[in-house]
């Protein structure tokens, strides 16, 4: 592609920068980056530095029929960036949006800051400490995440219970589409249709280039109290979630995680199914919240194996190998380890029978794949109503084949998820990976009814090409 004069200065071909922009961080990313193997790869990228280069790009794309995917931080773990299905188009763009990467207004009296998508988690803490607030919004990619990304791909924190997800910090939403700015009005709650905002979220980059959001903040919690409960069963430790949660206890951290997890992650040595669990308030103290879920928990057999609020302890252990695991998992791909994670949900009355389903149904496609391997369960996110089992599979890969084993395993995972009438993602989004199990989870009357609206925002179809299976 060839950009126009006015557009120059935003555009890079370097080789190093097209790759980058052309995967994101799946086990399949890992791989294909290894080898050197990237397979289509986008033509230039593209940093605008205000709104109005983001309105020039997608004006000169429209016209000159390139596809333009918008960028983040490039952490999709679902195909989200990749210029595949996207070989119509007289070439591909990646645009990215790091250098919007600014919070332009805090309003503390409602506690809400309009911020630009490109910024990445550390820079907007750094931005919203002075004012004493913070987002308090912390996926486990933070580190390399955008809001922009959040907001597309409708991500989770990992705060277990109450605001996990970025759609409940959402006041209003800010992007360019190929017919003209979208902005919703900034409102602490509206019944006034279907929402503008929630069209936006989770639409992947396909129905517009997200450029602001006002976001909701909280105070900075001081009031911190923890502990970790041992269970003889998996089952048990869900047990006590639920009852936690249906309690009307909200937990900031709540998460059952089954013996081997525990073991693998050094939360409990033996083996045992743990529930790790945290409370937090900028308010007041926890620890009598703390001690009902510890009471919650020994119904079900729960002992607590870890109390103390010092370093070194079980839930320390736990806490610090989930802030690790991003950067571990490269190492063990060099090693020759398939190391998958997936997630889904489920609500509470069918959640026992569908974890061990799905769990045995992906641990025999990694013995038939790989000749043996893990498959782990924790509970990330709990409501009143269910939760979120998320897995994690570690398995000896034969080089040269770590692709095709990848696919089986998950085809067999996301089978399984479809048959038990699941959620093929409870927050990783769906991206290009996940439209054949999306497709069939949609209510027809709406998979028609967003394509039509896709139709009608983007008509020549530039924006993100083949995410959630939107056709041009
Ligand atoms: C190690 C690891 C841990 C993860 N943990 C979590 C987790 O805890 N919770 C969670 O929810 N997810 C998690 N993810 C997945 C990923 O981080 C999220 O999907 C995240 O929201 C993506 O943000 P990003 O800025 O990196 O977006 P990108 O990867 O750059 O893009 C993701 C999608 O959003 C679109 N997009 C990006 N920016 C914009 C914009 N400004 N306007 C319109 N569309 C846009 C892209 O086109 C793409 O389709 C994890 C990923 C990794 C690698």
């Amino acid at each position: 592609v060839s950009p126009p004069p006015t557009l120059a200065a935003l555009f890079s071909t370097d080789p190093i920068d097209r790759a980058r922009h052309s995967i994101g961080r799946s086990y399949r990313d890992v791989i294909r980056g290894i080898r050197g193997e990237l397979g289509a790869t986008v033509d230039a990228v593209v940093r605008p530095t205000s709104e109005a280069d983001v309105v020039a790009a997608l004006d000169w794309a429209n016209d000159a029929g390139v596809a333009v995917i918008p960028f983040g931080g490039g952490t999709s773990v679902v195909g989200g960036v990749e210029p595949t299905r996207c070989e119509d188009y007289d070439g591909t763009i990646s645009l990215d949006m790091s250098n919007l990467d600014r919070v332009l207004e805090v309003d503390d009296v409602s506690r809400a800051a309009r911020v630009q998508a490109g910024v990445l988690g550390p820079a907007l803490e750094d931005q919203l400490r002075p004012s004493g607030l913070t987002l308090r919004f912390f996926p486990q990619s933070f580190e390399r995440s955008s809001v922009g990304g959040w907001l597309a791909t409708r991500a989770a924190g990992h705060y277990a219970t109450r605001w996990t997800h970025i759609d409940d910090v959402t006041e209003s939403i800010r992007a360019v589409t190929p017919i003209g700015v979208w902005e919703s009005r900034r409102l602490p709650g509206s019944g006034a249709g279907p929402s503008p905002d929630r069209m936006l979220l989770g639409s992947e980059g396909t129905l517009g280039v997200i450029t602001e959001a006002w976001l909701r903040l909280q105070p900075r919690p001081v009031h911190r109290a923890r502990a970790t409960v041992a269970f003889a069963t998996f089952a048990e430790a869900c047990a006590a979630v639920r009852a936690i949660v249906q309690s009307g206890l909200d937990p900031a951290a709540c998460r059952a995680i089954d013996g081997d997890e525990a073991r693998i992650t050094g939360t409990h040595p033996d083996g045992a199914a743990v529930v790790v669990l945290g409370f937090e308030s900028a308010h007041s103290p926890v620890d009598e919240l703390l001690a009902r879920a510890v009471e919650c928990c020994a119904d079900f057999g729960g002992a607590v194996v870890d109390g103390s609020a010092a370093a070194g302890g079980a839930g320390d252990a736990w806490r610090s190998t989930f802030v690790r695991a991003p950067y571990l998992r490269e190492w063990l791909v060099l090693l020759g380890v398939l190391t998958e994670t997936f997630e889904t949900a489920m609500t509470w009355d069918r959640l026992p029978a569908y974890v061990e389903g799905v769990r045995a149904a992906t641990l025999d496609a990694v013995r038939r794949v790989c000749g043996a391997g893990l498959v782990t369960c924790r509970l990330t996110h709990a409501y009143a109503d269910g939760a979120a089992p998320y897995f994690t599979v570690l398995a000896p890969a034969r080089r040269g084949s770590e692709l095709d084993q990848w696919a089986e395993i998950k085809a067999a995972a996301s089978e399984a998820i479809l048959a038990a009438d699941g959620t093929i993602t409870h927050h990783h989004a769906v991206g290009r990976d996940h439209v054949p199990w999306y497709s069939r989870q949609q209510p027809e009357p709406f998979r028609r009814a967003l394509q039509e609206f896709k139709n009608e925002v983007d008509g020549s179809g530039i924006l993100n090409p083949g995410v959630l299976g939107l056709r041009v």
